[in-house]
């Protein structure tokens, strides 16, 4: 039995009774909430209400199904790590995301928001992008589906990331340059807000992560919960147990609550999200939200954000792209404050080593969001009995980020 960091009992029962959280005003405890231009109000009720018709709807859920196993190639194996569990005395495995069509976890949201685009009968997809994953990802669902798809990013994201511009360009989207602010990921942001505010009409945005106004985080959670769904099967049928411990990055949280959520209820579960702790504890140079961070509203939702003394976004760092953002999803914050998720971070150095640790002793590498799980796991084994069941979340496979690391690394390709 594993003991609370920082909740109590009472709020365990509390969790078992409102793990279907949000309620009704999309808030998780004093999180989440939806904190958006007046003119957006109408089109998230009418997405909150689809959604929930969907949720139950039979002919949704089985074609959502349907393309997850015949189009992304779901369920994702589950594979024990030999080597790895050999070097750290406990049974180590691998949720493997990084199988999936696309290369990463973020391809099942984008299928289930373009499904639900559809019903709502919306002819134009937009959607943000950092490293160009989610933007891939949707333009894939898109061409899948048969919808106009316009991509939003950052300048300085599409200098490191010409591949992922070219490859949604090939898949027939747009790629939209945004110079404002530090031409990242918050900036991409904030313009696709724009163009949703003026086009809300004919257009639905897909938000990459269990971010944003309600009902996103609900919404992304729901479609990410497969992992969680499957890993859950498959321990069982593999180990006969659950597990003692799941491990996953945490950026905006998608893949995390995704692996999470379908074992809130097993209180004998640890549940740990690793963030980014880049190059060290300075504000700006890391993305550790529960370490630098505290109580904000940024980009439609109330969560822990890094901000400086007047509650301005501070910029962030991280090695990995996808991690390196201001806030994190409302729900991990709520799950935080319980006791039943704890968090903790690892360093651009401790991931990189993490990488090469997968790479070497398993021949998978990892993508560098992925690598911080593993960058964590020399500490977490610690408190794992030996022996015990250990699964971490790849979330997404490391093709894109050879260069990058190359560059870490001071070598010249
Ligand atoms: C985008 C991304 C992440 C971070 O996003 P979450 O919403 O926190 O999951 C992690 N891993 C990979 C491979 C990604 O592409």
């Amino acid at each position: 039995m594993w003991t609370l960091s920082g909740g109590s009992y009472s709020a365990v029962l509390m969790v078992e009774k409102q793990y279907n959280m949000p309620d009704a005003r999309g808030r998780f405890g004093p999180y989440g909430g939806a904190y958006v231009p007046e003119t957006l109000v109408p089109v998230l009720d009418e997405i909150t209400k689809a959604y929930k018709a969907v949720r139950r709807d039979k002919a949704f859920q089985q074609e959502f199904k349907h393309l997850l196993e015949t189009y992304v190639g779901r369920p994702s194996p589950l594979t024990f790590a030999t080597r790895l569990s050999e070097q750290f005395g406990r049974k180590i495995w691998l949720k493997r995301e990084d199988l999936n069509h696309t290369g990463a976890h973020k391809i099942n949201n984008a299928l289930g928001q373009v499904l639900l685009a559809k019903r709502l009968g919306k002819k134009r997809i937009i959607a943000e992008t950092g490293a160009g994953q989610h933007g891939v990802a949707t333009a894939t669902a898109c061409a899948l589906l048969g919808l106009e798809c316009h991509v939003y990013m950052g300048a300085e994201d599409m200098r490191r990331q010409q591949p992922n511009v070219y490859r949604m360009r090939l898949l027939g989207a747009e790629c939209i340059r945004v110079d404002a602010g530090t031409a990242t990921l918050k900036d991409a942001i904030n313009e696709a807000l724009r163009d949703w505010v003026t086009n809300v009409e004919d257009t639905h945005y897909i938000i990459g992560s269990a971010l944003g106004p309600h009902p996103y985080p609900m919404m992304v959670r729901d479609f990410q919960s497969v992992i969680g769904k499957e890993a859950r099967k498959q321990i069982l049928k593999s180990e006969g147990v659950l597990p003692d411990l799941i491990v996953a990055c945490v950026g905006g949280g998608s893949n995390a609550i995704g692996i999470f959520h379908p074992f809130i209820k097993d209180k004998d579960v640890r549940l740990v999200g690793v963030e980014a702790g880049g190059r060290g504890s300075d504000l700006g140079d890391h993305a550790a939200r529960f370490e630098g961070g505290r109580l904000g509203v940024f980009q439609g939702t109330s969560s822990w954000v890094l901000q400086n003394e007047d509650g301005q976004i501070t910029g962030t760092h991280s090695v990995s792209a996808g991690l390196d953002y201001a806030s994190i999803g409302p729900e991990h914050a709520w799950l935080r404050d319980l006791g039943r998720a704890e968090y903790m971070s690892c360093r651009d150095d401790q991931a990189i080593a993490g990488l090469h640790l997968v790479a070497e002793k398993e021949g998978i590498i990892p993508a560098l969001e992925s690598a911080h799980a593993f960058g964590a796991l020399p500490e977490l084994v610690e408190s794992v009995p030996e022996g015990g069941v250990i699964i971490v979340n790849v979330s997404g496979r490391g093709d894109k980020d050879v260069a990058e690391v190359a560059r870490y690394e001071g070598v010249q390709l």
